[in-house]
Formats: C-alpha cells, sequence, structure tokens
C-alpha cells in the first residue's frame, strides 16, 4: 500500500498512517447535537471523513465510519422546553431532519450511526469503572471526572491545566472537588421530562462520556481515527481521551484528526445577524456536488470562508467538470495525462489535501479538453469516485413539463411567503425524482441522484 500521512493534532505532527489492521481502520467522528436543523458548517466534518473514508478504501484498506449522533444535552432540553415540546420528541425530530439534509450531499451514510440514547448502559458501565478507579465521584446525585488524576490531561488541546475552563458555569461548581472537574452524569432535576436509572441515582449522562463508551463499543478502545471539528479539542475531546485512558488504561484513539471552520464574510451573513444558512437552504440553492466541491476546496485543516463567491465558484468548477465529462468516451485514458492523475492521488496522501487533487484534477481536465483524439474517462472516474463527485459525470436529462408546472408553482408559493406549500411542492417533486434548486437565473431542475 502506498504511504499515508495524516497530520494527528495531539503529537502536532504528521503521522505516518499505519493502522492496527489494514481490512479494519476505525474512525469516529463526532457528530451534531440533534436541537435544531443543522447549519452549512455541521455539514464539514461529515463530506471530511465520508471522503477520507473513500480515500483510504482507495487505497486499498477496509474502513469502518463511526458518526454519532448526540441526542442527550442541555441543549435539547432548552430548546424542547422553549419549543413547548417533549424533549424526545425534538431530538428525534430533528435527528431524522439531520439524516435527510445530509442524505442530499450525495456522499452516503456513515456505517454506524449510534444515538447516545441507545449506549445508556455501555455510558454507566463506563461511568461505575471510572467510580470504582477513583478517577470520578459522587455528589449529590451528579457524578465528576476526578481530572488531576490523568497525568498528561491537557496535551491534546495543549492547554495549561489551570488555565482550563469546562464551560460548565455556575452548574455543579460548589459540588466539584476541584473547578476542573467536569460532569459525567447529571441528577435529574424538577421539570426534567427525561432521566434513565443508575446505580448513584436518576439522571443523564454528560456529553463527552456519551462519545467515549460509543465509541469503545462500536470500535473498541486505540481505534485508529478519531475526528471532529476543531472547535470540539477542548473540552469535548480532551476529555473523551482522559476518561478512556482513565477506566481501560489504553488511549482511545491512535490519531486525533480535526477540520477547520467555516468563516462567514460579507454583511450579508454573520453569526451576530442570526442568519447563519441552514444547510438544507444551502443545498436548495446549489445541491450536493457544488456543496462537495465547494468543500473539497480548501484543505480541511484549514478555516474555509463561507459566501455566494465562493458557491458561485465551486458552481463553475461543476460545470466545468460536466462539460469536460461530456466530451469523453468510456474507456482508459490516455497515458499522457497519467502525471495529473498520479498528482491527484498523491496529494491526498500527503494529509489528505483535497485543494491540491482539485488543481490536478482541473489540470487533467484542461490536458484531456486540449487533445485532438477521444480521451477515456477511467483517471476523472477514479479520481470523482474518491471525492464522491461520480454524479457530475452523468448529464442531467431534461424534467418532464408536470415537474416544470410543479417548480412553477414552488416558485410562488415562496414568492407569497406560503413555506408550507413550497416545501409540499418540494416533497413532491422528490417523490417524482427531481430536486428543485434556487439558482440565480431562478429555479432549476435536477435529478434525485
Ligand atoms: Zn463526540
Amino acid at each position: 500500500m502506498p504511504d499515508v500521512t495524516l497530520y494527528d493534532t495531539r503529537t502536532r505532527s504528521l503521522q505516518p498512517f499505519q493502522p492496527r489492521d489494514p481490512a479494519r481502520v476505525g474512525i469516529y467522528a463526532c457528530g451534531p447535537t440533534v436541537y435544531a436543523r443543522v447549519h452549512v458548517g455541521n455539514a464539514r466534518p461529515f463530506v471530511v471523513f465520508s471522503q477520507l473514508k473513500r480515500f483510504l478504501e482507495h487505497e486499498g484498506y477496509g474502513v469502518t465510519l463511526v458518526g454519532n449522533i448526540t441526542d442527550i444535552n442541555d441543549k435539547i432540553y432548552t430548546a424542547a422546553k422553549a419549543a413547548g415540546v417533549p424533549s424526545g420528541e425534538l431530538a428525534a425530530a430533528m435527528a431524522k431532519a439531520y439524516r435527510e439534509d445530509t442524505d442530499r450531499i450525495g456522499l452516503g451514510r456513515p456505517d454506524a450511526e449510534p444515538h447516545a440514547t441507545e449506549f445508556v448502559p455501555q455510558i454507566i458501565d463506563l461511568i461505575q469503572r471510572l467510580l470504582d478507579a477513583d478517577a470520578a465521584y459522587v455528589a449529590e446525585g451528579d457524578v465528576y471526572f476526578r481530572v488531576r488524576t490523568v497525568e498528561n490531561y491537557g496535551e491534546l488541546s495543549r492547554r495549561d491545566v489551570d488555565q482550563m475552563d469546562q464551560g460548565e458555569g455556575v452548574e455543579g461548581a460548589d459540588l466539584k472537588q476541584d473547578p476542573l472537574d467536569f460532569a459525567l452524569w447529571k441528577a435529574w432535576k424538577e421539570g426534567e421530562d427525561t432521566s434513565w436509572d443508575a446505580p448513584w441515582g436518576k439522571g443523564r449522562p454528560g456529553w463527552h462520556i456519551e462519545c467515549s463508551a460509543m465509541a469503545e463499543a462500536l470500535l473498541g478502545v486505540e481505534f485508529d481515527i478519531h475526528g471532529g471539528g476543531v472547535d470540539l479539542v477542548f473540552p469535548h475531546h480532551e476529555n473523551e481521551a482522559a476518561q478512556t485512558l482513565a477506566a481501560r488504561g489504553a488511549p482511545l484513539a491512535r490519531i486525533w484528526m480535526h477540520n477547520g471552520m467555516l468563516e462567514l464574510v460579507g454583511e450579508k451573513m454573520s453569526k451576530s445577524l442570526g442568519n447563519i444558512r441552514g444547510l438544507h437552504e444551502v443545498l436548495d440553492e446549489v445541491g450536493g456536488e457544488v456543496l462537495v466541491l465547494y468543500f473539497s476546496s480548501g484543505h480541511y485543516r484549514q478555516p474555509l470562508a463561507f459566501s455566494d463567491e465562493r458557491l458561485e465558484d465551486a458552481k463553475r468548477s461543476a460545470e466545468r467538470i460536466r462539460d469536460a465529462a461530456r466530451r469523453l468516451v468510456r474507456g482508459e485514458s490516455a497515458e499522457a495525462l497519467r502525471p495529473h492523475r498520479d498528482a491527484f492521488f498523491a496529494a491526498l496522501r500527503n494529509d489528505f489535501n483535497t485543494a491540491e487533487a482539485l488543481a490536478s484534477l482541473y489540470g487533467w481536465i484542461r490536458d484531456a479538453n486540449r487533445s485532438e483524439e477521444a480521451v477515456g474517462d477511467a483517471d476523472l472516474r477514479e479520481m470523482l469516485e474518491v471525492l464522491g463527485l461520480e454524479g457530475l459525470l452523468t448529464a442531467p436529462e431534461g424534467a418532464p413539463e408536470e415537474a416544470k408546472e410543479l417548480a412553477v408553482q414552488r416558485d410562488q408559493a415562496r414568492r407569497d411567503k406560503d413555506w408550507a406549500e413550497a416545501d409540499r411542492l418540494r416533497d413532491e417533486l422528490l417523490t417524482m425524482g427531481w430536486i428543485v434548486r434556487d439558482g440565480a437565473d431562478g429555479p432549476e431542475l435536477v435529478p434525485a441522484s
């Protein structure tokens, strides 16, 4: 197998990828907390780790990708209370919406998508193990992790232990033996509509222990790659690593990979204005392939600017690939194009640099377009499949009149701000096999893969 290197957050260095068992590589990527519809930024880890799985499989590895769904969390209880619905109902509805939204990206599903609510017995076992090892203590029904029992705590996030804030606010502050300690379990409080029974009392698990338990249950300890957004390094991943080390005497994961965040630019969209765009809205506008191409245009570790201009760039790139693909014939690609294809994979082997890989892919297209003889599509197909963009190889067929009529009606409903009707028409189109996108030149119909 060719050498693959990946950047490891813990050691702050590029590491040769040497899985324990090449046939069974385990990747665990932290997924969303389902208290609201996800925004476009939440899709980045989904895309990065889905593509990484495809790439490692291309390199000959067998890969299991686990992407969890956090459906036990304070944010859910707060949001459910505000909306006046049972918290379980809100979490189930938002988890369903997450699956539907991410389905539309077109990269398939992770091999397993554990929900915290399905793993409460394993979570309780892990907490019990920490209590038995004296790495945790019970205080009025809460359970806290004794951070200073872990010698190298702070190693992952490179923070000074004495400067750390677990971000738990005043909640439980008077119960903690050390302000650095964090909650593994929170006792049930009056008015909360969800709880589980544990040997130390009724309540619910904390966020960090949920991931430690789910990852171990599905991949064992010392699995190959633990991933997530760079915003999760502290406290979430630092705490996951500490808990598992204290409970099992082994590291949770061998390599820690973190993707950079989306940065909002321009006046039209900002966090303070509260108008961060939903993933489903961006998919309505540009579709899965353009979104994947947009994400692939930056190195996964770097922040990525999010703007209409960048989406337009990705749209043009998608058209360029589609145009080139239409001129290709089925079969082996010309030998002269080989260096571009090889450079594409070399870039991915070097810390999964999709931005550099795409530059090689465009070089391949440029030379293929210049060729006076018919060019075979094999190289392009191979490259696009690894990025999950094979859909660009097939030119969409024209939509039937009936679908076009529905698209016009939906456009009118949107103008009238009748969102329910617009959604209904969109769903009707989807059952007919068409996705409607709101482009700059009005609605456009594309086949639902
Ligand atoms: Zn997690």
